[in-house]
């Protein structure tokens, strides 16, 4: 347990989507390993989220009902804030407030204006975890007010996501994890490489598509179809190209077809705040061709455990698979252990506690 006593936290999940659906993307597996990080390390945990959440990893899960909350990528810069009524943030704002004297401290997941806004009315600390880069500015008005006025409070996935925001300096960075147990090496794969994630535009998984086409080498593709509208677009532009779409598996599905594959194909075309699937890969000795762009350039280290291309070049992303084999499978997974336990980044969380919860805290 270390020098802390158990914390009792309450984790408000995303307002996107219910926990297990894959519609909340990386944030989902925030939230999980949040949950069961902390929990492993004997604090008390209490989950706030949608309906129809799944979650096994936490000591109390709390379903609420209402609509959804849009998702933050697929708004314009200058987007109002909306919230549907009756608002699923709105209700998980409001039991929050309720119970929050039964908890030491608060960690939300929403890429979402109402619990940055919130943070004054609440007696109990707000850890606010920010997990996308800067899409909107309302919302960058909203973190980075919080940033200022209650400083340390705003958590963040790597530096290159901070930038993004002004005061890139006023972030805690806490990182993410995978739950190594659940992930297998594999020391030798077959002929195939994937790509992983939600099929949405700014996923750019048009040219990880372009770039097997021209290498003629089969890529599987696993996640949630977030856009059907993009994803058919995709198949008539590319009718032939060696892909096989596995649909949305679990983690087990998850790595057991990843973990045989040469690498996985990262392209996408927004600042990704970190991108998870880099993590999951690794942890199974599978190395990461990958944009330089967002947070894969603070995951892969360039030459051992995959490549660096420049952004939006097919014909990069194509050099570099004809260089995997210089890449070391063991690397990756060891890079997995040294850099992403749970356990880690746990501790990462606890430290954050204990700073917003010390008696000089400015929060
Ligand atoms: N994922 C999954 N099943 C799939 C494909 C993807 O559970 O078939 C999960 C994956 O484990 C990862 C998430 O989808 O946690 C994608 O997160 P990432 O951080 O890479 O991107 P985001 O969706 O947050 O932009």
């Amino acid at each position: 347990m270390g020098i802390y006593s158990p914390y009792r936290v309450l984790l408000i999940s995303t307002a996107v989507a219910p926990l297990g659906s894959g519609l909340g993307g990386g944030v989902e597996l925030f939230v999980k390993n949040a949950a069961q990080g902390l929990r492993q390390r004997g604090h008390f945990v209490g989950v706030l989220a949608p309906q129809g959440s799944k979650l096994e990893t936490c000591d109390r899960l709390i379903q609420l009902p209402g609509q959804l909350q849009p998702t933050a990528h697929t708004s314009q810069r200058n987007s109002p804030i909306v919230m549907p009524e009756p608002s699923v943030l709105g209700a998980m704002m409001d039991y929050a407030r309720q119970v929050q004297h039964e908890y030491d401290v608060i960690l939300h997941f929403c890429y979402d204006w109402l619990p940055f806004y919130l943070t004054p009315y609440f007696k109990t600390p707000i850890a606010h975890y920010v997990s996308m880069s800067s899409l909107t500015d309302a919302m960058d008005d909203a973190i980075v007010h919080v940033a200022k006025t209650f400083p340390g409070t705003v958590g963040v996935c790597t530096r290159v996501q901070a930038e993004t925001f002004s005061m890139p300096g006023c972030y805690r960075l806490i990182g993410s994890a995978v739950d190594l147990s659940l992930y297998d090496y594999c020391e030798i794969p077959n002929s195939e490489l994937v790509w992983m994630g939600r099929v949405s535009p700014e996923k750019g998984l048009e040219d990880a598509i372009a770039a097997v086409q021209q290498a003629q080498i089969p890529l599987k593709i696993l996640g949630k179809l977030e856009d059907e509208a993009y994803w058919q677009a995709l198949q008539t532009q590319y009718p032939d190209a060696p892909v096989e779409y596995l649909g949305f598996l679990d983690t087990q599905g998850l790595q057991s077809a990843v973990r045989t594959c040469r690498a996985l194909l990262m392209t996408p075309k927004w600042v990704e705040a970190f991108g998870n699937v880099a993590i999951e890969a690794l942890a199974c000795g599978v190395p990461v061709i990958a944009y330089k762009r967002g947070g894969p350039t603070e995951i892969v280290h360039h030459g051992t455990t995959g490549w660096l291309v420049a952004p939006d070049s097919v014909q990069g992303l194509v050099a570099a698979i004809a260089r995997i084999d210089e890449l070391d499978r063991s690397a990756c997974r060891q890079q997995a252990e040294a850099e992403f336990s749970l356990d880690a980044l746990a501790m990462r969380y606890e430290n954050w506690f204990s700073d917003l919860l010390s008696p000089v805290s400015l929060r």
